[in-house]
């Protein structure tokens, strides 16, 4: 049995409960993963200062790919999300949005999209200053360098989908920002000539995806772009805490170097260690991380399983259903064998 070592970085809240759920089902896996953890819950974080951010990133450096729980972020403390992202110049955001079977929502088609982001850069690097008082005025930044991760990273997932790419901006307005991410998406796809790849107006894509969902598969945007397009999406599909995240760091050939994968749920202190929380969002977690290390049929077997017990009622209380954390993971763990077998 193959066996890799993932750094575990423990947040708090549920992150405890998160992670006992994700050791349970990674026992049916046919491949072991030897987690290596790191606390960064608030307390260590306040005991320990910038220690426990050395620690975080002397491991994810030696092992290369982290399961991250949820954080809280006080007043006094900067947001570890962003400390790890400037420490391990992470780049780019994937978040994988899919319709859950079993999830109420008020859009009734299904979707099935990988929003590829340049994860820094855009707007967000530069908060802006008043010019005056009545004007302000704020830096956009845009680089090649990320823009062809993201892309690279969008075509090679459309590889593995067998599905088209998207790129998407406001390039006709932005010409110059945003047409550098569309000149450094086109030349990337000029390697890919066997995945439909076009460009869409970030706006007009918006109502294509409400109108025409199954047209769209893999999208990639500047940093900001992505964020709405990922809430917009989130919501379409029911929830916005029960998908998953990842980082990636690249190195300049575009090889992946370090990868961190995330619930994108908080940390829901007010039913923390009540053995209640919906760990849906760290298995599918879990997921994307064993096909980002070759697991394919593990990972997939995990999502399959995970959709497989929502849509046969098998589910927490938040989303209507009556089992806790411990009995929940049990379920999706029992369906995890007949979806390693199955084609
Ligand atoms: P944070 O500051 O970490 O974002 P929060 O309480 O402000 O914490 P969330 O953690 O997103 O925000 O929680 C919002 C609500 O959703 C809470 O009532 C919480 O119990 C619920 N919730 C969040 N995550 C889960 C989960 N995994 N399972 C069940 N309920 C959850």
């Amino acid at each position: 049995m193959k066996s890799y070592k993932v750094v575990e970085l423990l947040g708090d809240g549920i992150s405890v409960e998160l992670s006992k759920a994700v050791h349970a089902l990674s026992a049916t896996l046919p491949c072991k993963l030897e987690f290596v953890q790191v606390d960064l819950s608030e307390a260590a974080r306040s005991k320990e200062g910038a220690a426990v951010y050395d620690e975080a990133e002397r491991a994810l450096r030696a092992h290369k790919v982290a399961l991250k729980y949820p954080t809280t972020t006080t007043t006094e403390d900067l947001s570890p999300n962003k400390v790890l992202r400037e420490r391990c110049h992470f780049s780019v955001i994937h978040r994988p949005v899919v319709t859950i079977p079993g999830i109420g929502t008020n859009f009734t088609k299904s979707i099935d999209i990988d929003v590829v982001r340049v994860g820094i850069g855009g707007t967000y690097d530069d908060a802006g200053r008043r010019l005056g008082p009545d004007t302000a005025v704020s830096l956009r930044v845009i680089e090649r360098l990320p823009s062809r991760h993201a892309a690279r990273f969008a075509f090679e997932l459309a590889m593995l989908r067998n599905c088209s790419v998207v790129s998407s901006s406001k390039y006709t307005i932005q010409k110059g920002t945003d047409g550098l991410f569309e000149e450094a998406c086109g030349n990337v796809a000029q390697d890919y000539p066997g995945i439909p790849y076009r460009r869409e107006l970030f706006d007009s894509m918006l109502a294509g995806i409400i109108l025409h969902p199954e047209r769209y598969q893999v999208i990639v945007t500047p940093n900001e772009y992505g964020d709405f397009l990922s809430d917009m999406l989130c919501g379409l599909i029911g929830s916005v805490g029960l998908g998953d995240s990842a980082s990636y760091a690249f190195a300049d050939n575009g090889t992946i170097t370090l990868a961190m994968f995330d619930p994108a749920g908080g940390t829901a202190p007010d039913i923390a260690g009540k053995g209640l929380c919906n760990p849906t969002a760290a298995l599918l977690a879990l997921a994307s991380l064993l096909r980002h290390l070759g697991e394919f049929d593990a990972g997939k077997a995990v999502r399959a399983a995970l959709l497989d017990s929502i849509a046969h009622g098998e589910k927490t209380g938040d989303i209507g259903g009556k089992l806790g954390t411990v009995d929940f993971t049990a379920a999706v763990s029992r369906r995890v064998g007949a979806h390693l077998r199955s084609p």
